[in-house]
């Protein structure tokens, strides 16, 4: 989300005649977009905005934060600390051109309607792109800020979303994914369902008929979950079989305490819906672990749901107590060692059963998006239809980004390693050999 909010405010810059530099040295404006779902990314934006404070002794340096953090009265705290010149809310970033004229300092934080019809000009010769179908939420986990920060659900109306669409189809696009804090609860705002929006599942019918390649969403909370978008996805080619369910816990008695509204069992319902109709889905989660009160026999709960949905591979966090939070206010936190403890151990049947998950793969032609040059320039680096992270050796003729079927010769938790294939189905050898520890991405799966 916070990647489609940053092009959106590029796009804004780009149209205003600025040009975006890499190194912030050679910058006379940075902005920083914030996360204040976890405590660890607001340390890190202050030890950056300790450093630009410094700059701007030195220098003329314009400063501007946005993002999650700077609609909290934590952030403004920093904001006033570091001498922030431009504070813009998650939905107050259109206000940004009016900050950058304004010679004073400027701070809104205000929601502007607007940022719903605003359809920001397609990325440049990118073949993947996101695309923001609400924003908000509804849900009141009792750990999570982001409802305080970004306000009620409001879904965009879907003449908007199939204008952006066209868009980026008409700068090349060939896989968008879908955002929302909530995707299956769209087109009902507060429990108010929005005459003239369509269901979810509609809308991913929708957009699998625009023409796009490859359709992804995210994130797919499991109290708003239906059959009916398992079966949009399942009947529409474009979408791609792959489902980011967040349980957060495999304890009722947690999940009650989280607020999420659901149980153990009624999620397994899920995954046992999913399973039905896309026996071969690619299966991801989020997890917290020592979330207030989690005992050791709530942690070996989430263990035994793990091994029961046998998931692909699953975002993990430590509990982060969020200042304004419920679960804050009310309950104490787990000694840090006790939650990364278990943060390990959890790690370990990650790591294990994304190995036998991908091992399934092996020998399998499958779909990959190119999207460039890997770190070892001898290949191509991208993504499957499921989210694996793939290499592939180029070789003359195939060397450019796109869409290919290529052939899985081996497997690691984290990645793919494959060929391409002939007219015939060979797999095409590299001219040079290189060696796959070279290979390797820079970046396995994100994690606390
Ligand atoms: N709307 C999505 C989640 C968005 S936040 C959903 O409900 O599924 C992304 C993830 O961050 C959450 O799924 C949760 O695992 C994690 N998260 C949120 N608040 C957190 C906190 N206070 N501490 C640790 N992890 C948190
Ligand atoms: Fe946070 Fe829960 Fe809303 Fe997700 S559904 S954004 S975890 S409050």
């Amino acid at each position: 989300m916070n990647e489609y909010d940053s092009h959106l405010v590029e796009s804004q810059l780009v149209s205003m005649g600025a040009s975006i530099v890499d190194n912030m040295d050679a910058a006379d404006f940075v902005l920083l977009n914030t996360c204040a779902v976890r405590g660890k990314p607001v340390e890190k934006v202050k030890s950056v905005l300790g450093q630009l404070r410094l700059e701007k002794k030195r220098r003329p340096l314009t400063v501007g934060m946005m993002g999650c953090l700077a609609q909290l009265e934590e952030g403004q705290q920093i904001a006033r600390k570091f001498e922030v010149d431009i504070l813009l809310g998650p939905g107050a970033i259109l206000d940004l051109p009016a900050a950058l004229e304004s010679n004073e300092r400027f701070w809104s934080l205000h929601f502007r309607d607007e940022l719903h019809d605003f359809i920001p000009p397609p990325p440049q010769g990118k073949l993947q792109a996101h695309l923001t179908i609400m924003r908000g939420c509804d849900h009141r986990c009792t750990y999570c800020i982001v409802p305080t920060t970004r306000g009620p659900q409001v879904s965009r109306h879907p003449d908007h979303i199939l204008k952006e669409l066209d868009s980026l189809l008409g700068a090349g696009v060939q896989e968008v994914t879908l955002l929302g804090q909530n995707v299956n609860s769209y087109g009902i705002d507060q429990g108010q369902r929005i005459p003239g929006i369509p269901s979810f599942a509609e809308l991913l019918r929708m957009v699998g008929s625009s023409g796009i390649k490859r359709i992804k969403f995210t994130t797919s909370h499991p109290m708003n979950f239906t059959e009916d978008v398992v079966q949009a996805m399942a009947e529409t080619p474009a979408v791609c079989e792959f489902i980011h369910l967040p349980v957060q816990s495999g304890s009722s008695r947690v999940l009650k305490r989280m607020a999420r509204e659901y149980n153990r069992e009624k999620y397994l319902e899920h995954i046992a819906c999913i399973k039905k109709w896309m026996p071969d889905a690619v299966l991801f989660t989020d997890i917290i672990v020592g979330f207030p009160g989690e005992t050791e026999e709530d942690f070996q709960e989430t263990l035994s749901l793990y091994d029961e949905v046998g998931y692909d591979s699953a975002y993990m966090f430590i509990y982060s107590a969020r200042p304004g939070t419920p679960s804050y206010k009310h309950f104490e936190d787990l000694p840090r060692e006790v939650k990364t403890e278990r943060l390990m151990r959890l790690i370990e049947r990650q790591k294990e059963w994304a190995m036998r998950r991908n091992s399934r793969f092996v020998g399998r032609d499958v779909e990959v998006l190119l999207r460039g040059d890997a770190f070892n320039p001898d290949f191509l680096e991208g993504h499957t239809r499921g989210q694996h992270a793939t290499i592939v050796p180029k070789v003359p003729g195939m060397d450019k980004a796109g869409i290919y079927t290529v052939r899985v010769e081996q497997v690691t938790p984290h990645q793919f390693n494959a060929k391409f294939l002939d007219a015939q189905g060979h797999t095409l050898e590299p001219i040079l050999a290189p060696t796959p520890e070279a290979a390797l991405l820079s970046s396995p799966l994100p994690m606390a």
